[in-house]
């Protein structure tokens, strides 16, 4: 069969390498957030029309951490790249794709439609 799967070594390698983006990201989004009632009114306008874009760039970079962990844990366990729903295999391209997945496509799916 083709190409050997990737080792569990290089995913630990690229989950903690992700992390750190989206850690680096949070931080980011933190520097900028601070003090914003120092601002002058232009600014602080500017910036309240920003705080719905920001506060999504963040809940997405704390709930992809969230997930990188708990991959972390699934590759500590021995059940990573097994959907946590089902317990079917994930497919390689999906965690390719996205290597925090928890789910099989099959079963994100499923969240996403309701
Ligand atoms: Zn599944």
């Amino acid at each position: 069969m083709g190409r050997a799967a990737e080792s569990l070594t290089q995913v630990r390698e690229r989950l903690l390498k992700l992390r750190n983006e989206y850690q680096q990201r949070v931080e980011t989004i933190h520097a900028h957030a601070r003090s914003p009632l120092e601002a002058d009114s232009s600014e602080q306008a500017a910036q309240l029309g920003n705080v719905e874009v920001v506060q999504a760039l963040e809940a997405e970079a704390t709930g992809e951490i969230v997930a990188i962990n708990a991959a972390l844990s699934r590759l500590d366990a021995g059940t990573y790249g097994i959907c946590v729903t089902c317990g079917d295999t994930i497919g390689a391209a999906r965690l390719a794709a996205r290597p925090a997945s928890a789910e099989c496509v099959d079963c994100a799916g499923e969240h996403a439609r309701h």
